[in-house]
């Protein structure tokens, strides 16, 4: 587990400044959920954390460390996207052992791995498929199965469910708020989904145009939205 601290991170694509300075502190074991428009910089926040995308200013810390210049597998975070890429000539096993493969594990410590996740993520029963023999939320169970093979201490999700129908969506919302208790991992949770936010999040960050609009748990948000912005998004009518 690790806290996560940006201080002043700023991305610029081509001279358009995507991402203008953003603070923010997330504690070890926090859910925090951002939100914001289309557009608004979450997916680009999220690939400055995990190393994918470079910063073009400013610090970020996992715990002590400072990471902002390490390569993404130095900086042990594990991220699922919405559009999660199983590799389909494989069983589920081997897709949720696949890093560890990568990785030079023995074969037994990578079948004691993929077991315990399989039994986190009630994949057992489904571990000899392929994933042309699962449904839409199978595979992404797999898929997250697959980014908690090595342990991270942090994981990021960038709407990983916006693919899946509503009451799919419902079940595997549930399945992750278990999975936050059982791991204790620090998670950071893209969604455009406002319900999502609300039942998820320790804490929701208001992204709008590049910058943090506000910080606070559902109720705080809900209750004392800083601007009609926020307010639109997740605050109480007034
Ligand atoms: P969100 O995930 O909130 O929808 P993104 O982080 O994907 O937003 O994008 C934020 C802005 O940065 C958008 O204007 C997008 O066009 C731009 N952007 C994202 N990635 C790149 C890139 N690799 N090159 C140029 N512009 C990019
Ligand atoms: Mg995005």
């Amino acid at each position: 587990m690790s806290s996560i601290s940006l201080s002043n991170v700023t991305k610029t694509f081509g001279g358009a400044d995507v991402i203008k300075g953003v603070d923010l502190s997330i504690e070890d074991g926090e859910l925090v959920v951002f939100v914001g428009p289309s557009g608004c910089g979450k997916s680009t926040l999220l690939r400055l954390i995990s190393g994918l995308e470079e910063i073009s200013g400013g610090e970020i810390h996992l715990g002590e460390k400072r990471v902002d210049h390490l390569s993404a597998s130095a900086r042990d975070i594990a991220m699922v996207f919405q559009s999660y890429a199983l590799y389909p000539h494989m069983t589920v096993a081997d897709n949720i052992g696949f890093p560890l493969k990568m990785a030079g594990k023995s074969k037994t410590g990578i079948e004691e791995k993929t077991r315990e996740i399989g039994t986190i993520l009630q994949l057992l029963p489904l571990f000899d498929r392929t994933p042309k023999q699962l449904s839409g939320g199978q595979r992404q169970r797999v898929a997250i199965g697959r980014a908690l093979a090595r342990d991270p201490q942090i994981i990021l999700l960038d709407e990983p469910l916006s693919n899946l129908d509503a009451a799919l969506r419902v079940d595997m919302r549930m399945e992750l708020a278990r999975l936050h208790r059982d791991l204790k991992a620090t998670m950071i949770y893209v969604t455009h989904d406002q319900v999502e936010a609300m039942t998820l999040a320790d804490r929701i960050v208001v992204l709008r145009d590049g910058i943090v609009e506000q910080v606070g748990s559902p109720l705080d948000l809900y209750l004392k939205p800083v601007n009609q912005f926020v307010a639109g998004f997740i605050g109480s009518p007034r």
